[in-house]
């Protein structure tokens, strides 16, 4: 393609001396002869064949050079052209110039079609391509199965299809879990032990040693210069007699130790993953795929081995890449120095020699590597790209222009008993102008726990009601919005309002009564737990919308709420310090405002990490002993988890069990309490007063109680089975103490048998109290997934880019995205980026404008 609109369309720049023209022709290729030809005659043609008599030798030029390109390899069709060109300049000299006009053009024409039809048939293989792909011609490659693929049967794509990989973009997508340097595979003599070395050679000895003491395989590989041992202690004898038979040949990366016994190199219990056996008659040298390169590691099943997950790999490369459409605009990607997409495809699969052998676990190298950065650029593009134009949806519909009188927040201001943090006051600030601005508010208000959001949610709940409209507080769990009740009820009650709150255990009568109150607009603020949006409740002028620790919910689920009012304006709060690029991504269609600001005079929490053993136990008892002494109050937490009913239902078998043994016989003293999630709620109700009102010491619980609930005069929690939780849950549950003037104390106990990492993890808290380190600590620990819950979030799924090793790359995205999106709101201007987004979010996205 480039010869045609090179050559073609670009004549003469100069006169060419025309003796030159002969030396022009550097090569005997096919082209550059047909090049040599046409440079005179389009000499000649120009500006109305003014040079036409400037041109000498032409006859003689063309007949030379014609029969030079019949001695090329050329099909009896270029031939024929070649002979009757070089023959129709036998006469050129003695033709008029009319008929050399004529001639000149003709030549011509037939020149640009030797080149045009020499292009096509240089590639037969390409020609077949074309055709290939014509029979699929959709430029969806997730509808081309994977089984159009050469060597990719029936068998093969359906073990395929286990790893996911069911059509051509599947493929494209399934990069690489690492890379291994194979440009230089030591010599086995050159080995220094200890390092980590890649080999390669023949299996010269394979099978089971006895020893007096314990048996092993081993299997020893030679190249000539050397030998080298692999050993293993535990096997499955079947395999490894089948996999390394002598022969075969290998090659091995691996940590080579040196035998002590016989100073023979050796590598004990080599990874699997590793080792790359060759059976017999395959061919090494030449081999550029597995060999001689950085050679990629695949995410392997049963039933397929890394040659030919990388042969099958490099043929959906090679045929398929070229197709995937870069949806990214030109300017975006020369900004963020991103490549074409179906290069950087190519090149995270199989880098080329001069690309560097990438760690994929590293957040420096990814983003070092041009091909790599880029697929993770474009995952994330689409990503923010289509929580940019949900923001834009949202932000579009008409909201609520609130006018708040002062009224009730006045008076509330006068009467709270302490002062305002700056950042409480920058927040309500932040939150007032949105519910001011006609468009809809959708904030997320983030804060270490006991920051104070409770009173920041209150005021601006206030200020709704006071501009006349109803306003609606959810939370995760009945007994924090009960607790939510009685804060509002704390401060409100004299104000004359109306709040109701809405629980499970209801009956029909007063239900009713309560749904009424809020259809005709007398109950003015209605508590409850997110059942209050799934419910048929209806409002009668809802406006206003504070969803507590949040965190537990998906981007996704706020959408329904907004279909409750006539677009009520959102706040979200949360607990969980997220770092600030998942906070954007997890919550990417939200404005954030922070809270970094603990109110004055707070205790710090001391956190100590507790064996599980007598002695310590002891040790805890007594703590509690003390504390409840003095008047204080004590949380005991057993862990409970949520994923199956039957565990939940053991643990809260456990916890009653241990309630007993507190009660009976380590406390019987003091008065104890037992709180779990499958009591009553008139139950739950009850045992939380009684520990509100004082008339509990010791609180024993499950994690009901993690979130938000505050009573000040509790200063002790200890958990039972730390090492069950995750870091950010137990740094929420500590946060239940630690409310008031008195020092306060968390005991994490835990069972260091069952996991090695868990005294390192738990010692992180007894470090800091920052809920951002611990968050990010536990984001490396767990991962992000897990974190924020993608699953549950609603986000499309990401197939190469990484939240937390990526964050760098998402924070670039995200500026190109959300800048799109603001100079074009409907995309109109980039159609393929808009079918791509909805490719690629699917019916997630909802956006207004496909309705
Ligand atoms: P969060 O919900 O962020 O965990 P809360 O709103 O429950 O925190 O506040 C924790 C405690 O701090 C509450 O007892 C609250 O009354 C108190 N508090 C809130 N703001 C202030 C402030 N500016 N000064 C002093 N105490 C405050
Ligand atoms: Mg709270």
């Amino acid at each position: 393609m480039k010869l045609k609109s090179n050559k073609v369309s670009k004549p003469l720049l100069d006169n060419p001396p025309l003796l030159f023209v002969k030396s022009l022709v550097m090569n005997d290729d096919f082209l550059s002869i047909l090049g040599a030809i046409e440079k005179p005659l389009l000499f000649a043609s120009r500006t109305g064949f003014q040079n036409i008599n400037k041109v000498k030798d032409l006859d003689r030029l063309v007949q030379d050079l014609t029969l030079k390109a019949l001695t090329l390899n050329l099909s009896k069709q270029q031939i024929g052209v070649l002979r009757d060109l070089g023959r129709s300049f036998e006469e050129y000299s003695r033709l008029s110039v009319d008929k050399k006009k004529e001639l000149i053009k003709s030549s011509l024409r037939a020149i640009i079609d030797l080149k045009i039809k020499k292009e096509k048939v240089s590639n037969i293989s390409q020609v077949e391509k074309e055709f290939d792909k014509a029979r699929y011609a959709n430029d969806d490659l997730s509808k081309i199965p994977i089984q159009f693929i050469k060597g990719v049967g029936p068998r093969i794509s359906k073990i395929l299809s286990k790893k996911g990989i069911s059509s051509v973009e599947d493929a494209l997508y399934n990069f690489p879990r690492k890379y291994e340097d194979r440009r230089r595979i030591k010599k086995i003599s050159s080995i220094i032990p200890n390092t980590r070395e890649t080999v390669m050679g023949r299996i010269i000895l394979s099978g089971l040693i006895r020893s007096r003491t314990r048996s092993m395989f081993k299997v020893v590989i030679s190249d000539g210069t050397g030998a080298i041992s692999l050993i293993w202690y535990q096997f499955n004898m079947k395999y490894l007699r089948s996999t390394y038979k002598k022969g075969y040949s290998a090659i091995l990366s691996g940590d080579i130790t040196l035998n002590n016994f016989d100073n023979s190199l050796q590598i004990i219990h080599p990874i699997a993953d590793d080792i790359e056996v060759i059976e017999e008659g395959h061919q090494i040298e030449g081999d550029m795929l597995n060999f001689n390169r950085i050679v990629p590691i695949y995410p392997l099943t049963e039933g397929i081995k890394q040659r030919r997950m990388r042969r099958i790999e490099k043929t959906v490369i090679d045929e398929y890449c070229d197709r995937k459409i870069d949806f990214l605009p030109p300017e975006v990607k020369l900004r963020n120095r991103v490549i074409e997409l179906d290069e950087a495809i190519s090149r995270v699969h199989f880098p080329s020699d001069k690309d560097t052998v990438i760690d994929l676990d590293d957040p420096f190298s990814v983003y070092d590597s041009t091909p790599h950065r880029t697929i993770s650029f474009h995952e994330f593009f689409l990503l923010e790209l289509g929580l940019a134009l949900k923001k834009r949806d949202v932000s579009k519909m008409p909201g609520i222009a609130f006018k708040p009188t002062g009224l009730l927040t006045q008076r509330l201001f006068r009467e709270l008993p302490f002062d305002l943090t700056p950042a409480q006051e920058r927040v309500l600030f932040e939150i007032e102008e949105d519910m001011r601005s006609g468009n809809p508010m959708n904030r997320l208000l983030q804060g270490d726990v006991g920051s104070g959001k409770t009173i920041v949610a209150l005021i601006s709940i206030l200020k709704a009601v006071e501009s006349g409209y109803q306003s609606a507080l959810m939370a995760p769990t009945e007994i924090l919005a009960e607790q939510h009740l009685s804060s509002v009820l704390k401060y409100v009650e004299e104000f004359g309002l109306s709040v109701v709150l809405l629980k499970s255990g209801q009956n029909k009568r007063e239900r009713d009564a309560y749904y009424n109150a809020i259809k005709t607009g007398e109950a003015q603020i209605v508590v409850g737990t997110h059942a209050l949006i799934q419910e048929r409740v209806e409002f009668n002028k809802l406006g206003f919308v504070v969803i507590d620790e949040q965190h537990r919910f998906g981007v996704i689920q706020r959408a329904s709420l907004r279909c409750k009012g006539s677009n009520p304006d959102v706040l979200v709060m949360t607990a969980t310090p997220i770092p600030r690029t998942l906070a954007m991504t997890a919550y990417g269609d939200l404005d954030v405002s922070v809270l970094d600001e603990m109110p004055p005079n707070r205790q710090s929490i001391k956190t100590l990490v507790f064996h599980e053993d007598r002695g310590d136990r002891k040790e805890a008892y007594d703590i509690i002993r003390k504390e409840v002494d003095r008047g204080r109050q004590v949380y005991i937490v057993y862990p409970l988890i949520e994923e199956s009913e039957n565990t939940e239902l053991r643990d809260i078998r456990f916890a009653t069990q241990m309630f007993e043994e507190l009660k009976d016989r380590v406390f019987p003293e003091y008065r104890i309490g037992l709180l779990h999630g499958r009591l009553k709620s008139q139950e739950k109700d009850d045992v939380m007063k009684n520990f509100v009102s004082h008339e509990i010491d010791i609180l024993v619980s499950t994690t009901v109680i993690e979130v938000g609930v505050d009573v000040p005069n509790a200063t002790v929690m200890m958990i039972e089975n730390a090492e069950r939780f995750g870091l950010s849950q137990l740094h929420q549950l500590r946060g239940r103490v630690g409310r008031s003037e008195h020092e306060s104390l968390c005991i994490l106990i835990s069972m260091f048998k069952k996991s090695e990492d868990a005294q390192k993890r738990l010692s992180i808290l007894s470090q800091t109290t920052d809920g951002f380190k611990i968050a990010e600590a536990d984001l490396t620990i767990r991962g992000p997934g897990d974190f924020i819950g993608t699953k549950q979030s609603g986000l499309p799924e990401l197939r190469f880019a990484s939240l937390l090793r990526d964050s760098r790359i998402l924070g670039d995205a995200r500026k190109e995205a959300f800048k799109i999106v603001k100079d074009d709101p409907t995309l109109e201007r980039h159609p393929e980026l808009y079918k791509e987004v909805l490719k690629r979010w699917g019916e997630r996205l909802e956006l207004a404008s496909i309705s």
